[in-house]
């Protein structure tokens, strides 16, 4: 039977999950026009929270959505989705 060739590693896993403020500036201002935004006081009251969970991955991706924290936490429709309870 032939060696079927198997690659060691997730290609997914090589990737750089580090996003630069320049990406995070780009990535925000693609989507802003496209949600209803909370205000300035409600955004950074949710970062804070953010900030602060245990469920924060690399600092700036929500362990339990996979979202971006900063993209996530500025629309109006959304919400922490913790199941240890919301935090915002
Ligand atoms: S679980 Fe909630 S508070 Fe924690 S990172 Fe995700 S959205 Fe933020």
């Amino acid at each position: 039977m032939e060696d079927i060739s198997v690659p060691n590693t997730c290609k997914g896993c090589e990737r750089d999950i580090a996003i630069s403020e320049e990406q995070m500036t780009r990535i925000l201002n693609n989507m802003r026009p496209k949600m209803e935004c909370v205000n300035d006081e409600v955004y950074e009251a949710r970062l804070l929270a953010c900030s602060q969970c245990e469920d924060l991955l690399a600092g700036h991706t929500c362990g339990i959505s996979g979202s971006i924290v900063r993209v996530r936490a500025l629309a109006v429709t959304q919400s922490c989705p913790s199941c240890r309870g919301s935090r915002w």
